[in-house]
């Protein structure tokens, strides 16, 4: 049980600017002064306590959503002018907001105050200026660092890289296969849903994700061999954070090196969502990968809006048709004009096409009426290990 109607965990300056704008006394004059005027217009009697130079939390008594009202509004854009000796300066604010009427009445102050503290951090990672705590916030906070503490001390062995072939479609023959990253932990094997969001969150998508590229080339050079005529390839999916790593390239070269392994056998498999804004180091690490030797595609076509623009920006040649838009293939005329038209499309202007998540002879039947060039999906090969696809590694 709780004496206190509502809680706000406060953060002045999250990001530093005015910090560096002012200097760091000078910024925390102006959180001082802000903070003050808060309680002037919110005219509560609100307790006020001083957590860190710009950090406070604030107790109010109010059991309706008044208090929430008059917090939430007035700094609904996080960005405030403040008056300083008669002087404005700009002050950004980051709030998370429990209101004790959301939580069972038997929880305690520590857990309010846990859970107003776990709302703030969500609104500073969506880079939200407040928002409001509901009971599972913390809950769920809390399962995310624990994911990220097992991800942290995993082995090498604990991610083991899971391959799907890429089939010819004139011909029936595997000529590639995808990678996909698998985690096994607690003697389950778990797929990247599960941990990807906290490997992305946390940062700990760069280890992780250096590792699965290293079991790559270790594959490419010991197990997974040629194909009729040519070498089979492996496509490796790299996100957003993957790509701003400059270092990249170097790595990639370094590891063609050390295994043997020419870099034109390595895809690059970037979401539609990640390219749509081709600029700064993320476009550099893959113009960089271009150069080496690597194929650039961009998977998931259909999950953004893109007009598709980096087909001109980008060193593009493959694109890979997102299951979204090949399972409704066989149903909808509407779905077959779109994906038409993207096809069509591509083949005007030199690239290749892969239809992901084929499932049903219908999609591979209407797949092959388009003028895919690859297919990938159950029908034609479940993701599994490369032990059990190819063998010991030598
Ligand atoms: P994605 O790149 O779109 O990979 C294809 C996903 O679809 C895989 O899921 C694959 O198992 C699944 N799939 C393939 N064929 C079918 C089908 O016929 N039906 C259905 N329903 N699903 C099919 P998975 O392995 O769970 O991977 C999920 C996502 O995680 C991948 O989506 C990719 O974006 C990401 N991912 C996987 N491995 C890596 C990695 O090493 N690095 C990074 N950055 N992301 C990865
Ligand atoms: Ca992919
Ligand atoms: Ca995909």
């Amino acid at each position: 049980m709780t004496g206190f109607g509502v809680v706000v965990a406060i953060s002045a300056d999250p990001y530093h600017r005015v910090a560096v704008a002012y200097g760091r006394e000078r910024s925390v004059d102006i959180a001082e002064a802000f903070v003050e005027g808060v309680l002037a217009t919110t005219g509560t009697t609100a307790e006020i306590i001083r957590r860190s130079d710009l950090e406070w939390l604030a107790y109010f008594d109010e059991t309706d959503d008044a208090a929430v009202e008059l917090l939430y509004q007035p700094w609904s854009y996080g960005s405030h002018a403040v008056d300083v000796d008669g002087s404005v300066h700009f002050l950004e604010v980051a709030m998370g907001i429990v209101r004790a009427a959301d939580f069972p009445a038997t929880v305690t102050d520590e857990e309010i105050v846990s859970a107003a503290d776990a709302a703030l951090s969500r609104a500073l990672v969506d880079g939200l200026s407040a928002v409001i705590a509901n009971p599972s916030l913390a809950q769920s906070l809390r399962r995310e660092i624990s994911m990220a503490n097992a991800l942290i001390t995993a082995d090498d062995d604990d991610f083991p890289v899971y391959y799907q072939p890429i089939v010819r479609l004139s011909d029936d023959v595997t000529v590639g296969w995808e990678s996909l990253l698998r985690w096994t932990t607690a003697g389950s094997v778990r797929s990247p849903d599960a941990f990807m969001p906290v490997a992305e969150a946390t940062s700990l998508i760069i280890p992780i994700g250096r590792r699965a590229i290293r079991a790559v080339f270790a594959d490419l050079a010991g197990r997974i061999g040629r194909t009729e005529g040519d070498e089979a390839f492996v496509s490796i999916n790299l996100s957003a954070k993957q790509l701003w790593d400059e270092s990249l390239p170097a790595y990639f070269s370094e590891l063609g090196a050390e295994y043997g392994v020419e870099p034109s056998r390595v895809w690059i498999e970037v979401s539609e969502i990640d390219v749509i804004r081709p600029v700064g180091a993320a476009a550099r690490t893959l113009f960089a990968l271009h150069d080496l030797g690597c194929t650039i595609c961009v998977d998931d076509l259909g999950s953004g809006f893109s007009a598709l623009r980096y087909v001109r920006d980008l060193p593009v040649e493959v694109l890979k048709v997102d299951r979204t838009l090949v399972t409704p293939l066989p149903d909808s005329t509407a779905d077959r004009a779109v994906v038409d038209a993207i096809c069509t499309m591509a083949k005007a202007t030199g690239l290749r096409v892969v239809a992901e998540g084929i499932e049903t002879q219908d999609e591979l039947d209407e797949v092959n009426k388009l003028c895919f060039d690859l297919g990938q999906g159950y029908l034609l090969g479940r993701p599994a290990a490369a032990a059990a696809l190819f063998g010991p590694a030598r």
